[in-house]
């Protein structure tokens, strides 16, 4: 598929990975339709993607309710005429141990709510924004092409009981909408980015970055650019489906 002219929607637009995709599509040629939570960080992605070279427009949306997604997803429609692509990054963190004990004792457990939240946004909203777009693609007889951010963590990384479990969901969920879709124009696809420079590899620890860069056999993080540039090659790609690529700098948790 050409990027040029293409609608694209990206969940969690406004900043980090999102972004970067944002502007990178937008400096081929792209319209992206920009989804996040608060209006100002949307605002300046919106203004960045232009001076890439792209349309831009943006909305107020949380990815985990169904009336959110599904009322963006009729004004993307009603705003561009087509919908050919959605990029469903939106994602948060909440980690720790499932349970941490001390001398013997449980000190502390994750909390369903701290469990529930990280299912709502990084797997149930990928489920409502995927449901949307496609439904939206095949009634508007556009084809398009749907990805999934995943992360490494999808193979299971200590303390990410939460986190883990959702990006598992979203990397089974590829080769599922991949068979489902695919007789209606309709690609996925998907990404497992390793460790990234963005906000929200910038609230770690000093320490613990940079333990963790150590254990990367390319000895750096990756930058948001090189995502985008894989989320650009799977829309150009009109053979590629139902697979996840792993952009991670060769680490294996
Ligand atoms: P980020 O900087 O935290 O950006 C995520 C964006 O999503 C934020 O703007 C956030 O808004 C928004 N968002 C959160 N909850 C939302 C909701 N319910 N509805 C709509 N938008 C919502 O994260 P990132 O590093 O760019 O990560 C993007 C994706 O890549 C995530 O799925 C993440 O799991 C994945 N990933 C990242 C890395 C990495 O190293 N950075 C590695 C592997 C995978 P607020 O800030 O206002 O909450």
């Amino acid at each position: 598929m050409k990027v040029q002219d293409s609608v694209i929607a990206i969940t969690g637009g406004g900043q980090g990975l999102g972004r970067a995709m944002a502007e990178f599509l937008a400096a081929r040629g792209a319209k992206l339709a920009l989804i996040d939570l608060v209006p100002e960080k949307l605002d300046e992605a919106a203004v960045a993607c232009r001076e890439a070279g792209g349309e831009a427009r943006t909305y107020v949306c949380n990815v985990a309710k169904e009336a959110d997604v599904e009322s963006t997803f009729g004004a993307i429609l009603k705003d561009f005429g087509h919908l050919n692509g959605l990029i469903n990054n939106a994602g948060i963190l909440r980690d720790g141990l499932m349970v941490k004990v001390k001398d013997g004792k449980v000190e502390k457990r994750m909390e369903l709510s701290q469990w529930q939240s990280v299912i709502d946004v990084n797997l149930t909203g990928v489920f409502l924004c995927g449901r949307e777009a496609a439904t939206r693609m095949i009634e508007n007889g556009d084809r398009g092409v749907i990805i999934n951010i995943a992360s490494i963590s999808r193979a299971g990384n200590m303390g990410q009981s939460n986190y883990s479990a959702a990006k598992a969901g979203v990397s089974a969920l590829v080769p599922v909408w991949a068979k489902e879709l695919a007789r209606y124009g309709i690609r996925c696809a998907g990404i497992a980015p390793g460790f990234v420079e963005t906000e929200m590899t910038a609230s770690m620890k000093p320490e613990a970055r940079e333990k963790m860069t150590a254990g990367i056999p390319l000895r750096r993080m990756g930058r948001p650019e090189e995502i985008a540039h894989a989320a650009a090659f799977i829309f150009e790609n009109d053979y590629l489906s139902g697979r996840m690529i792993e952009v991670d700098g060769a680490l294996r948790l």
